[in-house]
């Protein structure tokens, strides 16, 4: 039987150290504050955004909430960034994605200042990470690379196959797993012999947003199978982008979904939020 790879334990084991962290910041007159900012009222943006100011309060920094209709201007929406940007007493600001289709999505990412970017999604905290510098990294990668360390997990030296290069997941994970002296090998939708490539894989993480896509033929066995992927089924249950019944038998360790990457992302954020806070 895989090991599981346990998402729940390791974000609240991330979570109660960061609340320490915070007391001793306090302790220092240091105060934490994160913005976060959800335009219109999509329900899956509404719970993400609730999770991440829950999360606030658990570890003791104050979250501002700025819900705006669905009908906010750019304009408006970049105004209010800027005056975030020079509040002293915001060190985070969050931009719930995805915003309406008549904002650009890229020019309010652009807009964040670095320093603040909490979700790590600014070309300056991206192009850090891609020449090894100090910068903010996007959450949901960041989050696995702690639950392979604090799962004792070896990265060096270990094949490593990331199924996906969007920009928030694929890219930064590959380059974190590459800055964590993995061989590093990028997948994506023109891969001529996916299963192939995917089975030489020590470290499996797929990202594809395709429901139950990786069944055990693409798994090498004894093989870490990361699955970044969640999806509602018909039947109202979560899945991810591995079909877990398949593989986990054919698996070394695997994440389950719910319970695995998901409920690192937060985690991972309100450590970018303490470590703004810090700097
Ligand atoms: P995107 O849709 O932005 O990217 C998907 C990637 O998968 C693309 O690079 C695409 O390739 C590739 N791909 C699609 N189909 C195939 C295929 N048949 N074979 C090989 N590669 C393929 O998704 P995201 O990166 O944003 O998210 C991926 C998954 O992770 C989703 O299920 C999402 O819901 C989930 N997610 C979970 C988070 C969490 O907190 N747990 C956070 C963020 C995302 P190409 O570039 O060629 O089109």
């Amino acid at each position: 039987m895989a090991q599981l790879i346990d998402g729940k334990k390791i974000s609240q084991e991330i979570k109660d150290e960061l609340k320490e962290k915070v007391k001793e910041l306090k302790g220092q007159g240091i105060e934490g504050a994160l913005a976060v900012i959800q335009v219109g009222s999509d329900p899956a943006s509404s719970v993400y955004v609730r999770n991440k100011k829950r999360a606030c309060e658990y570890i003791g920094i104050r979250s501002e909430s700025y819900e705006l209709p669905e009908d906010t201007t750019e304009k408006e929406l970049l105004t209010l960034i800027e005056k975030l940007n020079k509040d002293p007493k915001i060190n985070g600001i969050l931009c719930q994605l995805p915003v309406p289709a008549h904002m650009d999505e890229n020019k309010i990412i652009r807009t964040i200042a670095p320093e603040k970017d909490v979700d790590g999604f600014h070309t300056q905290n991206v192009g850090a990470l891609v020449v090894g510098q100090q910068g903010f990294v996007s959450c949901t990668p960041a989050g696995v690379i702690q639950l392979l360390k604090r799962s004792g997990i070896e990265i060096a030296g270990k094949n490593c196959v990331v199924v996906g290069r969007s920009n928030i997941v694929g890219k930064p994970m590959a380059l974190l797993m590459l800055r964590e002296n993995a061989t590093v090998t990028i997948c994506h939708s023109r891969t001529a012999d996916l299963k192939a490539m995917c089975k030489q894989a020590d470290i499996l993480i797929v990202a594809v947003g395709k429901p139950k896509m990786i069944t055990a033929e693409y798994v090498k066995e004894g093989a870490t199978v990361i699955d970044v992927g969640i999806h509602r089924q018909e039947d109202g249950k979560l899945c991810g982008d591995v079909d877990f019944e398949q593989v986990e038998p054919v698996a070394g360790a695997i994440t389950p979904v719910p319970g695995g990457v998901g409920p690192m992302t937060i985690a991972m954020l309100m450590n970018n939020c303490v470590e703004a806070m810090a700097r």
